[in-house]
């Protein structure tokens, strides 16, 4: 962290400061400039209120150089291993599958057809958060089961989402990547206790929240342990309302700068409509994203939630041929 003092700064205010940082075992490093007098800090200030430094009037800023997000900024890329899929910089991992379990048929039907088709892991809801409660809600726990038996009879794994912390348990034992979602991507408790436990989390971005908060939620499960953690983009809110959210694309290329966190992209509730489905999972590939969790579903128009956003299997398959061909050009494995 640097400080940077105002021009009249006495000699003692800047001594009191050294004082009140030396105390607390930083090393300080003072530079008289030309125009600036600067006090360099050095040590782990990732737990100081930094910025209630300019209270003093002869500080003019604080200027932090640490990353508040410690864990996620490690140099060493993460590796997040599911089963026989790992997520790192040289696979797509595909996610497909409803955005709700209704029942076992619809899924027997789906999922053998989806893992044919170059599917690593298979998605469901279970427990829905709905903007309005009136919406359905998911079939609970019963949803959870039908995707464990899914998940056995099909040899894959299987992720859903989360919405209470005291679901922990029955999530641990029916699924193999926990998600949280964007409504719940600030909810510290959970994300504290999905932190203890070992299970891979795929942490959606909330559609009002910036790339540094997205991370230091992730930080949140990191620091309790859990280093299995991979990030996903999905739309954020901005004043067009011809899609349902907006792919922030340029999300991938930073977090990818930023962290070492596996990066995925869901284009399906960034565009909130099938037909913009295939463009956004391309240009997500193109810009470098890990992978990408796509909602399908045997007949949209049916579907229980989120069936305008939902791809039919053909037109699913049509695109994982042509993420096929991205992949080749980018040099990532399928
Ligand atoms: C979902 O994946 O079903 C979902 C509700 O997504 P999000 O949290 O991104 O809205
Ligand atoms: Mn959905």
């Amino acid at each position: 962290m640097i400080i940077k003092f105002t021009k009249n700064v006495k000699k003692s205010e800047i001594k009191h400061i050294e004082n009140i940082l030396t105390n607390q075992n930083f090393k300080t490093t003072f530079i008289e400039g030309e125009i600036y007098q600067l006090l360099v800090v050095i040590g782990d200030t990732s737990q100081l209120e930094t910025k209630r430094l300019t209270v003093y009037d002869f500080i003019e800023d604080v200027i932090n150089i640490q990353k508040p997000y410690k864990e996620s900024s490690i140099k060493d890329k993460r590796k997040v291993q599911v089963g026989n899929v790992t997520f790192n910089d040289d696979n797509i991992v595909l996610i497909a599958g409803p955005c709700s379990i209704e029942d076992e048929i619809s899924m027997d039907l789906l999922v053998p057809k989806l893992v044919e088709h170059h599917t690593h892991i298979i998605r469901g809801g279970a427990f829905k958060p709905r903007t309005s409660p009136y919406s359905f809600q998911g079939i609970g726990q019963v949803g959870l089961e039908i995707l464990n038996r899914i998940s056995k009879k099909y040899k894959t794994p299987v992720i859903s989402e989360i919405t209470d912390v005291r679901d922990i348990d029955i999530f641990v034992k029916n699924v193999d990547i926990i998600q949280v979602g964007a409504r719940n991507m600030q909810n510290y408790v959970l994300l504290e206790e999905l932190g203890k436990t070992d299970k891979p989390i795929l942490l959606k971005r909330g559609f009002v929240n910036t790339i540094e908060e997205l991370l230091l939620s992730a930080e949140y499960i990191l620091a309790n342990g859990n280093k299995n953690v991979i990030l996903c983009e999905r739309g954020i809110r901005t004043f067009e309302n011809q899609t349902r959210n907006t792919l922030d694309i340029s999300a991938v290329p930073v977090l990818k700068k930023l962290t070492n966190l596996p990066v995925i992209v869901d284009p399906s509730h960034a565009a909130g409509h099938w037909e913009y489905i295939e463009s956004l999972s391309l240009a997500a590939i193109a810009a470098g994203a890990d992978g990408l969790m796509i909602e399908v579903h045997e007949n949209p128009e049916f579907a229980l939630s989120d069936g305008q956003q939902s791809l039919k299997p053909n037109n699913y398959f049509t695109l994982v041929e042509k993420i096929k061909r991205i992949a080749i050009a980018i040099d990532k494995k399928l």
